[in-house]
């Protein structure tokens, strides 16, 4: 660990470079962060103290979905969908080169998709604060392919992800 990295909220040694934040963040601010983007966008739909059902589309956002609201699962609960920022960012990068509309909208009648400002990344890092691993999201050849496409771009500038979602949503098109 890169000794001079400190949390840019409270100073003390970093463990996490939060991209959609352009921020380094100690454990319990990077957890405490995510937590609370994940409730903030519970509360712009009206989501909150409601029961909820977890979607399996995602494996890593399954497990976020779990950790998060435990307490209010229920069978006849609202939906809430598993889908990540690296689904909805493929969504919207297969709209732009192939021109596949998508079948995956933030919000549709059905649910919600809580997790799609989050990424697996952040999932990860998340449990392995916790010492638990998490098996990695099944995804078509496809769907891999573009988001290699999408890790690449990433690296070079982090954010991108985030960047291309927010187009997506601005646009109509997730
Ligand atoms: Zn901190």
């Amino acid at each position: 660990m890169d000794a001079d990295k400190t949390c840019a909220i409270c100073g003390r040694e970093a463990v996490f470079y939060s991209s959609y934040l352009k921020q380094e963040l100690c454990k319990k601010h990077f957890e405490r962060m995510l937590i609370k983007r994940v409730k903030s966008n519970m509360n712009t739909n009206k989501l909150r103290s409601r029961l909820f059902r977890f979607g399996n589309e995602n494996n890593y956002g399954r497990a976020f979905l779990e950790f998060m609201f435990k307490d209010l699962e229920s069978k006849d609960g609202e939906k809430l969908y598993s889908y990540t920022l690296e689904d909805f960012a493929i969504s919207v990068m297969k709209f732009f080169l192939f021109h596949e509309p998508t079948d995956k909208k933030i919000k549709n009648k059905d649910g919600f998709s809580p997790l799609f400002n989050v990424s697996e990344n952040e999932i990860m890092s998340f449990f392995r604060l916790k010492k638990k691993t998490l098996q990695n999201a099944k995804r078509s050849g496809k769907d891999e392919s573009v988001l290699k496409f999408l890790m690449e771009i990433e690296e070079r500038r982090p954010g991108g992800m985030i960047s291309l979602v927010k187009a997506g949503i601005t646009l109509g098109i997730i």
